[in-house]
């Protein structure tokens, strides 16, 4: 099979990946890059963006947008598979904004290979900071690829139990996000960020609000977890509960609040046996997913309840500090007596972690993407296979 990295190859982001055979022609991930000083870019791909159709099908690994944000210049008629649970939260995040939402994809399930003319396509379901991410196993003929996506082995999932289902391959083509940022040193797990952030709220009893991507629901599942070990009660935007509820997280423990306007009191009616109000949230020990946006709602509940000796947890990647937004809400905390804690850990693999991936599937060839420092996989180079 015939391997072309079109995009995102010495580059974290905007990953599009061919795949071909004498009959068949795929491609695994259609991203936008994700430098937002750079004006949107889609390559003049050949039967895939521009002239006559000339492609099979499009494999989704994740809903992040440096690997799907193409998505709507595809040429029409081309079938787009993707996780089952992923198109879940990625259909109700576009809901709540009120966006139409015109992508049907075809849904793609842990272990269950799909076969595209004279190539067999198995997904197998890996950890990531976005939800139902998968790992992509091409089989032509005799040869066998494995396309990593973006994973990481420091979340819930069991890393080793990943190793047992992929096979000996070929080709790897594997993400290497972390290489280029710290010295990728070894990332934390999710439930050490679980640990410290009850650990602290033992200590300290003020309100408790964590800032994060809802859709990361790994890090919500993190939220919801410090929130009963500590007693208290998980406080969920709408925005929060709508991805939740999508894929069939339980409500146990958790309410609901609404920060405003006609729009989310209509949203708000779904969740009438579990919403909330500030007077009963002022009585009521929490932890509360925020965001920078929820400014005007939280002067109001501050108004009912000090937040002296509360704790901001942020569950966010650090560079987003950078942003103005950000930045003007966190010192708006601060002025309200609010301490900042970082509560993060990152979704793509470790050295050594991807030193575990490649020292089990044995790549007569390793192809790097998503990185930055392709260079580090070229200790591979006499040993293992060869680095592309
Ligand atoms: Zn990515
Ligand atoms: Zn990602």
């Amino acid at each position: 099979m015939k391997i072309k990295i079109h995009r995102g190859q010495n580059q974290i982001g905007g990953s599009i990946i061919e795949i071909s055979t004498e009959k068949a022609r795929i491609f695994l991930d259609i991203g936008i890059e994700l430098d937002e000083d750079k004006e949107l870019e889609v390559p003049q791909i050949e039967g895939l963006f521009c002239g006559k159709k000339d492609c099979d099908a499009v494999f989704i690994s994740h809903y992040h947008s440096d690997h799907i944000g193409l998505v709507d210049y595809l040429l029409p008629h081309i079938p787009v598979y993707m996780g089952n649970k992923a198109y879940k939260v990625m259909k109700s995040a576009y809901d709540y904004r009120d966006i139409e939402f015109n992508f049907n994809p075809i849904l793609i399930e842990d272990g269950v290979s799909i076969q595209v003319k004279d190539i067999t396509i198995t997904p197998i379901l890996c950890d990531h900071s976005a939800f139902d991410s998968y790992m992509l196993l091409i089989e032509y003929d005799n040869e066998k690829t494995l396309y990593t996506g973006d994973f990481r082995a420091n979340g819930r999932m069991d890393f080793d139990k990943l190793l047992e289902k992929v096979p000996c391959v070929d080709n790897l083509i594997i993400e290497g996000t972390t290489l280029s940022r710290e010295n990728s040193i070894e990332n934390i797990k999710e439930e050490t960020l679980e640990k410290i952030a009850v650990e602290y709220l033992n200590k300290h009893k003020g309100p408790a609000f964590i800032m994060m991507s809802a859709m990361n629901i790994d890090r919500v599942i993190t939220a919801k977890n410090i929130a009963k070990r500590t007693n208290r009660v998980f406080m969920q935007d709408i925005y929060t509960a709508d991805i939740t509820t999508s894929i069939g997280m339980t409500t146990e423990n958790t309410r609901v609040f609404m920060t405003g306007g006609d729009k989310q009191y209509e949203k708000l009616k779904k969740y009438s046996d579990i919403k909330i109000g500030k007077n009963e949230i002022s009585k009521t020990p929490f932890i509360m997913s925020v965001r920078s946006s929820m400014k005007n709602y939280l002067l109001k509940l501050n108004e009912l309840v000090s937040f002296e000796n509360g704790v901001l947890f942020y569950g966010m990647w650090k560079g987003y500090l950078e942003k103005p937004q950000t930045k003007e809400f966190i010192e708006f905390m601060e002025s309200k007596g609010v301490k900042v804690h970082i509560l993060h850990t990152s979704g793509h693999a470790d050295s050594n972690t991807i030193d575990k991936l490649i020292k089990d599937v044995k790549p007569k060839r390793i192809i790097p993407v998503h990185t930055e420092n392709a260079e580090w996989f070229s200790k591979y180079k006499e040993k293992d296979g060869f680095v592309e």
